[in-house]
């Protein structure tokens, strides 16, 4: 059996720890080529400096996984979907609303597949607190979301710059969780933002969100920090009218009532590539804005305050 062919743009962090290593595992996809236009390489592929170069160079490559900062998403989803690739994008989906619409359509009118890879949701603990809320009454939910951004992110200017999400580029994943376990919607109430004097994003953030009137779901909180020194966190608390839900280490582990539910090895990436797979062959697109709508909500409602200058 011939395997899809697949192109990996952008050759940084995730690209090396994740997508390779689960393109691999996976065996659903032939590797062909990566863009990365510092020239950068890995073993056995063809390199090139842009994805027109690579697009140009092997027209029968059937999909792309757009593995960049956001910013520059777009324009290269827009560019892959014209050619007539399938495209799976990293999180944040693209830098506005505008444009992941906009992308929709573009998939659409393509027929092709667009899979926004939310990696967070592909674990099976949120699969069981999806479950287990389904028809719970949920009396509040506590999101805190930790980490040191010199630690997980070093040298990454593009997450403080314009399009780069800084403190909501990690947040976005529990979002992404909180959106996926909730049997309704919530809303942005009030935020507080945080961004260093020399920098374009937050640095930290805190969100008040509750959900329409009358529905089974109270105040739902996010607290968000890129400076945690010592230990990370990044844990849903969840507390129900039947007991306590938590969901930690990224989703991945799950408590109930104190007591161990849920816990299994890291493998969100396999599960995405074999999700975009089926995606595939199935001839549908998997397009979620709900986390993005949610940061750019609190972009919208927030107060922004200025704070210490960052630097590495
Ligand atoms: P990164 O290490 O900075 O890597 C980004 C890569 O994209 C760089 O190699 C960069 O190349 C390349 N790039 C930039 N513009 C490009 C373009 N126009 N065409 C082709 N390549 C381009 O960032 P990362 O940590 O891997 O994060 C990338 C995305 O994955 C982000 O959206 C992030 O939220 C998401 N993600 C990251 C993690 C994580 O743990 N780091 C986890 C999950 C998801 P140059 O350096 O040559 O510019």
């Amino acid at each position: 059996m011939t395997l899809p062919t697949l192109g990996l743009v952008g050759l940084g962090k995730i690209a090396r720890d994740q997508h390779i290593p689960a393109i691999a595992a996976t065996g659903l996809f032939h590797l062909a080529a990566v863009v990365s236009p510092d020239g950068a390489a890995t073993d056995g592929v063809p390199t090139f400096r842009s994805q027109a170069e690579m697009l140009a160079a092997l027209p029968g490559l059937d999909a792309v996984a757009l593995c960049t900062p956001p910013a520059v998403r777009h324009g290269l989803a827009v560019e892959a979907l014209r050619a007539g690739k399938h495209a799976l994008i990293e999180k944040p989906p693209a830098a506005t609303l505008s444009e992941l619409h906009d992308l929709e359509a573009e998939a659409e009118a393509a027929r092709r597949t667009l899979f926004t890879a939310w990696h967070s949701r592909f674990n099976p603990a949120v699969e069981e607190t999806r479950r287990r809320l389904a028809d719970a009454t949920i009396r509040s939910v506590a999101i805190t979301w930790k980490e040191d951004v010199r630690r997980w992110h070093p040298g990454q200017d593009w997450i403080f710059a314009t399009g780069g999400f800084g403190v909501f580029d990690p947040g976005i994943n529990a979002l992404s969780i909180l959106t996926d376990i909730l049997p309704a919607p919530v809303f942005v109430r009030s935020a507080d933002l945080h961004v260093p004097a020399n920098r374009d994003t937050p640095i930290a953030a805190t969100l008040a969100m509750g959900a329409a009137p009358g529905s089974r779901i109270g105040p739902v909180t996010a607290d968000f920090d890129f400076l945690q020194q010592g230990g990370q966190t990044w844990s849903i608390v969840v507390e129900t009218a039947d007991g306590r839900l938590d969901l930690t280490h990224g989703g991945t582990r799950l408590m109930v009532d104190g007591v161990p539910a849920l816990a299994e090895p890291d493998t969100e990436y396999q599960r995405i590539y074999r999700h975009f797979h089926r995606l595939i062959d199935d001839g549908a697109s998997d397009i979620d804005p709900r986390p993005l709508s949610l940061v750019a909500d609190a972009c919208l409602v927030g107060r922004w305050h200025r704070t210490v200058s960052f630097d590495w």
